[in-house]
């Protein structure tokens, strides 16, 4: 049993470690594989993103670990893409393909900001139908392979961040199941691994992973692959949640992969 994370941010995004100290924290919980997925930079330039300038000291750090630390542990050069990041990625071992934003009437929208600009996007952005943004997000999330060539799905319904309790939205309404279930249906084919992810957990918005159970039900059904990772942004969190995050996994028998 391999114990792996491909999905951690650190200081050269939003998290607050450094690699170094994510490698160490990750050789002390008996981690065989570590990979970083900073934010790539988006044309929005949020201030959780990799800066365009820093781009090359961040591959140039992670190269540099990936050296010091060989005998101990498996480190990946990685980025986590928006749909919307312009960036080279060849120096990359995998990427991650996230939406994070919908962009409408000239304007990038950030989804999972707070629960206040998610109804301002409703109101704003879509005259109050929470099922259009749906759509929209999905629309993006079943084109993020082809748009970004991932080698990951990341957090497949994000959108949910602020709904575990039915706040915005129903997901047995059947605009939200037919808007993700045809994005899942154009990303199976491509046989690209999804996340069974925990970052929501850790920060306290959700109980359980992303993605929901009838969706990992289909993917399972379909022949699909997960990965658990836990989007951490600190070093405490790096596997937060996992041995709960395998048994939700396994109770749907959906085929789980350590590493890609
Ligand atoms: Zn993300
Ligand atoms: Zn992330």
């Amino acid at each position: 049993m391999i114990k792996s994370n491909l999905h951690t941010h650190t200081t050269f995004c939003d998290g607050k470690n450094t690699p170094e100290d994510v490698v160490k924290e990750a050789i002390e919980r008996g981690f065989d594989i570590i990979g970083f997925s900073a934010h790539a930079y988006t044309p929005t330039n949020s201030q959780w993103c990799l800066k365009k300038e820093r781009e090359e000291a961040y591959a140039k750090e992670i190269i540099r670990l990936k050296e010091e630390y060989k005998d101990k542990i498996k480190i990946l050069l990685g980025l986590e893409l928006d749909y919307y990041s312009e960036v080279d990625t060849s120096q990359c071992d995998y990427t991650i393909g996230s939406v994070h934003y919908v962009y409408k009437n000239g304007k990038y929208y950030g989804i999972d900001s707070s629960p206040e600009l998610f109804q301002k996007i409703i109101d704003e952005a879509f005259e109050g139908d929470v099922y259009a943004f749906i759509e929209e997000y999905y629309r993006l999330v079943g084109d993020v392979y082809n748009k970004t060539k991932c080698d990951i799905i990341g957090h497949f319904d994000l959108i949910t961040k602020f709904n575990e309790n039915g706040e915005f939205f129903d997901t047995q309404n059947p605009r939200y199941k037919k808007a993700a279930y045809s994005a899942l249906e154009s990303l199976l084919p491509e046989n690209v691994p999804f996340e069974v992810n925990t970052g929501a957990i850790s920060r306290g918005y959700r109980t359980e992973p992303y993605p929901a159970k009838d969706i990992l039900q289909i993917i399972e059904k379909e022949k699909g692959r997960v990965i658990i990772t836990s989007d951490s942004h600190q070093k405490e969190t790096i596997d937060f949640y996992f041995d709960e995050a395998k048994l939700y996994a396994e109770s749907t028998k959906v085929h789980i992969i350590d590493e890609i």
